[in-house]
């Protein structure tokens, strides 16, 4: 091991406490790693020269340099630093201190903003639930050293420290060899982080996705056991997080990790349970689809909705609730009205989905049953509701679980590209064929007439 590796599991059993930090620095001299200041945000460089001309110390941290690392482009920049809050401000006009149990320094920059933090020892995972749940009020602003920062994060691929003093690359936890591994490892014992901070198992699937990597074995084994700790977490986290695994732009990758792992019955239990059901695979591959062309949109960087995700996360829940409330003999509108609302209140549990998502997401499930009319009247209802679009891209995605939506499919594209007379007059046409059809086809129908005519004549 060119690198060695000090972090092994028994080396680190011990990580809460704060008195020893069995870790070894490792430093990765600027000619062997990959980050260059052209790829670093000009700000966050800015911030990183005033602190270390006043005399502090000053990294960047967490994220930005893992997807340096590997030649992505970060999207955040956060600094670490021994500088206190409050002597950063003195530091920056354009400085505000945020956070009262959780102090951290805003460098803002126009629409930029550089987040600067004081190392601190131990851990706060962000949830702001840890505070109530353990009654550690303190801890959280005990600063620490950059060994007790490193350590009370979550992945070593997290845990590297690009110094601007020298430009290297400091590691206290072999994350530099982990992610030129392409491997996901937790720092301390896996069993004990999960338990800490359950969102970690979500990360680990989110992360993986987003950077092609392994979940180590260690690190990947306690958490299908572990899965359902996700109960505790905080709904609005868990929401947050839910967006960030689905409209990333590897939002496919996401969901096969979170199959893999057992964590989709712990996110979505409703959901989990149809697809498991659904024995043709038909849902699953509707989602599995939905969630590709998703993927491709933010590549293509066009706009995705949380409420069109949602609507396609909840849809196999929705399909079984439908079903059930329509076996009860419920007619079809309040047997969709009914599992729209249960879903959602269901799943309200455990993602806590705004209204102003929830809402605009049942409007594309309730759609769906309109697409099979051609009444003229509710035609134009339908193209003119302010769902209309999402619901159709929705129909669309049905395809792929099922064909028999070919011909609604058909009507409603070439409807969006009439004008209101042309589609008067499709419908006209429609109806005078469906009028004619009913019974017996046109044409023998005619054909009968005029023999018939042509017999009385
Ligand atoms: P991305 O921004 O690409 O989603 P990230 O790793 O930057 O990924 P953030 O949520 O921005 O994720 O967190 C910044 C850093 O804070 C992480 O790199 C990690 O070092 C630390 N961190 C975040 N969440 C946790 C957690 N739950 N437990 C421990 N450390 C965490
Ligand atoms: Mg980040």
């Amino acid at each position: 091991m060119p690198l060695g590796n000090p972090a092994t599991p028994t080396g680190i059993a011990n990580i809460n406490s704060t008195v020893t930090t069995p870790f070894t620095l490792h430093v990765i001299p600027r000619d062997q790693h990959t980050i260059s200041r052209k790829d670093i945000s000009p700000n966050a460089l800015r911030v990183l020269y005033r602190l270390r001309e006043a005399g502090f110390g000053a990294y960047l941290v967490g994220g930005a340099v893992r997807d340096l690392l590997v030649g992505g482009r970060p999207k955040d920049f956060d600094v670490a630093t021994d500088a206190t809050p409050e002597q950063v401000k003195q530091l920056f006009r354009n400085c505000r201190l945020i956070g009262r149990r959780f102090r951290l320094a805003h460098v803002v920059f126009g629409r930029e903003i550089i987040e600067v933090a004081t190392f601190r020892a131990n851990s706060d995972d962000g949830s702001g639930d840890r505070e109530v749940e353990n009654g550690m009020l303190v801890r959280d602003n005990v600063y620490g050293s950059i060994e007790d920062d490193a350590v009370r994060r979550d992945f070593t691929c997290n845990a590297l420290y690009y110094a601007i003093e020298d430009f290297s690359v400091r590691d206290y936890t072999g994350g530099f060899e982990d992610v030129m591994a392409r491997r996901m490892r937790l720092i301390g014992d896996p069993e004990q982080r999960y338990r800490e901070d359950p969102v970690r198992m979500l990360r680990a699937v989110r992360l993986a996705a987003k950077l092609g990597f392994d979940i180590d074995p260690p690190t990947a084994e306690p958490i299908p056991r572990l899965a359902n700790l996700l109960s505790e977490a905080a709904p609005a986290r868990l929401f947050e997080e839910v967006l960030k695994l689905f409209l990333s732009g590897h939002g496919e990758a996401s969901f096969l990790g979170l199959e893999r792992y057992g964590l989709l019955p712990a996110l979505f239990p409703e959901s989990a349970a149809a697809l498991k059901s659904n024995r043709s695979g038909a849902l699953r591959s509707m989602l599995i689809e939905g969630l590709r062309s998703t993927d491709a949109r933010v590549a293509n960087e066009e706009p995705v909705s949380p409420s069109f995700l949602f609507a396609l996360l909840l849809w196999p829940a929705f399909c079984r609730s439908l079903i059930t409330l329509q076996r009860q003999g419920l007619a079809l509108e309040e047997a969709q009205r009914r599992a729209a609302d249960r879903v959602t209140l269901h799943q309200l549990s455990t993602i806590a989905l705004p209204r102003r998502f929830s809402l605009p997401m049942q409007e594309i499930w309730l759609l769906q049953s309109r697409f099979s009319s051609r009444q003229r009247k509710r035609v134009f209802r339908t193209l003119s509701h302010p769902r209309f679009r999402a619901a159709f891209d929705f129909l669309v995605l049905r395809q792929s679980a099922s064909a028999e939506h070919a011909e609604d499919i058909a009507f409603w594209r070439e409807a969006q590209l009439q004008n209101g007379q042309e589609l008067e007059s499709s419908l006209d046409a429609l109806q005078a064929d469906e009028q004619e059809e009913d019974g017996a086809p046109r044409r023998r129908r005619r054909r009968r007439r005029r023999t018939g005519t042509a017999s009385s004549e």
